[in-house]
């Protein structure tokens, strides 16, 4: 009997700024050194400290538009006016030699790869790999509290982020899993579980979004 059935996870993870995704990201990434990261393309500045190939591949108008013209792109989008774009080759060559893929997209995005993943052109091994996680904040009120709290951003900016999250967040059904970050102990330890979990499932309960 074959009992080794484990297949890689392609793991995509959405959630409202503010909800403490790239905090949960960077636990997962932590304690699973071999999960890769798939760095994006986005025409934003860098932020102080990020790093160009490390947090994003960092690049004016014209070079996205030419990955766009090129088919380059799984995926991609316009987010807080920036485009953002994930790179087919950082998805499907690492899952085709059986390693981990975290993702951290928006919401248009996870709907244009679950689109993808229905459609006949999407090889087997992304199929079965998949899986998309919703982090929430406990509710709109305690994201509006956590942005006030971390000083960041003026009233106007955490007005314009609060709605945005509550748009967002109509789309959190959509997704296979919600991790509600109340406290991110408990967070995490439910997103490593699905994380864990989705090595074992069987192809039958895969591919049918
Ligand atoms: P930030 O600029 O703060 O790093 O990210 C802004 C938003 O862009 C976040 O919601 C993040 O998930 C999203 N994002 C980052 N990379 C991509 C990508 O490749 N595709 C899409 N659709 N969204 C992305």
């Amino acid at each position: 009997m074959n009992t080794n059935l484990q297949s890689p996870v392609w793991m995509v993870v959405s959630a409202p700024s503010g909800a403490g995704k790239t905090t949960l990201c960077n636990c997962l990434l932590q304690e699973y050194p071999d999960i890769h990261y798939s760095v994006s393309c986005t025409t934003r500045r860098a932020r102080p400290g990020e790093q160009d190939g490390v947090d994003y591949h960092f690049m004016d108008v014209s070079a996205f538009e030419a990955k766009v013209a090129h088919d380059a792109f799984l995926e991609h989008a316009e987010v807080h006016g920036a485009c953002y774009g994930t790179l087919k080759e950082s998805v499907f060559g690492q899952l085709i030699r059986g390693v981990d893929v975290l993702m951290d997209i928006d919401v248009q995005g996870a709907a244009q790869i679950r689109r993808f993943i229905q459609s006949d052109e999407c090889p087997d091994v992304m199929k079965r790999a998949y899986v998309d996680v919703f982090i929430t904040p406990p509710s709109i009120e305690a994201l509006h509290e956590r942005l006030i709290l971390r000083g960041a951003d003026d009233a106007d900016v955490i007005e314009r982020r609060v709605n945005k999250a509550r748009d967002e967040m109509e789309s959190r059904c959509d997704y296979d899993y919600i991790v509600v970050n109340g406290d991110v102990e408990t967070a995490y330890d439910h997103l490593r579980s699905i994380y864990v979990a989705t090595h074992w499932r069987t192809y039958e309960t895969t591919g049918k979004k």
